[in-house]
């Protein structure tokens, strides 16, 4: 039997529940996200493919890949997109110190500002989940800490294109927040998931916004 669903994510909503999973079902919109870019292997095709459909979407990225390719960097920031903070070095909260973590989010501030953080891999002491909240020192703003509610796995080598695309049909609904990744893991899986799913919903009538 196909596996629709990681098992541990509806625990998630009960450990974490400050974190914000979608926004209102009542509107027929939905958020794109792309973490852990930019990539040259990868965000040049899926901003070449937003603007095909003139759709614009939410980077959560890693603040040393936005100092490090300065130019999509820009290319992000030109095409109207949203460019979120995801720490400045993928940092794990649960193994690192709420001091070391909390500079590692303020480090990303030195390349973009943001008020919006998604943890990398989901996890973080409530500890660091207060200080975010509240933008306490050394940050400069409160975050909205986002995650999503429809995650196809797409950096999952032991997933398939198929079973990835079962799941963003099975789960995307209004308000949806679907996390994808900009990253060589994802590659191959992006390059065929991206145009089909905006296409899909454009046709079934959905909007594209950004998070704000
Ligand atoms: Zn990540």
């Amino acid at each position: 039997m196909l596996q629709i669903v990681h098992p541990n994510w509806f625990l998630r909503r009960i450990i974490y529940p400050s974190y914000i999973y979608n926004f209102d079902r009542s509107q027929p919109y939905l958020y794109l996200t792309f973490d852990d870019g930019p990539t040259t292997e990868l965000t040049p095709f899926i901003l070449k493919t937003l603007a095909q459909y003139n759709v614009q979407a939410t980077f959560f990225c890693v603040g040393h890949n936005l100092a490090k390719y300065e130019e999509l960097h820009q290319a992000i920031v030109e095409q109207k997109h949203t460019i979120a903070n995801h720490s400045f070095n993928h940092v794990h909260g649960l193994k690192n110190k709420t001091e070391d973590f909390l500079d590692n989010v303020a480090l990303f501030e030195t390349v973009q500002a943001s008020n919006l953080f998604r943890p990398p891999y989901g996890l973080l002491k409530h500890s660091q989940i207060k200080k975010l909240l509240c933008g306490a020192h050394p940050l400069h703003n409160p975050y909205k800490i986002i995650l999503g509610d429809v995650i196809p796995y797409d950096f999952d080598a032991h997933n398939s294109t198929e079973l990835c695309w079962q799941r963003i049909v099975r789960f995307t609904q209004n308000g949806s927040i679907i996390i994808l990744h900009d990253n060589k893991k994802a590659q191959d899986k992006i390059l065929n998931l991206l145009p089909r799913m905006i296409r899909h919903f454009l046709e079934k009538g959905f909007q594209f916004k950004v998070i704000s």
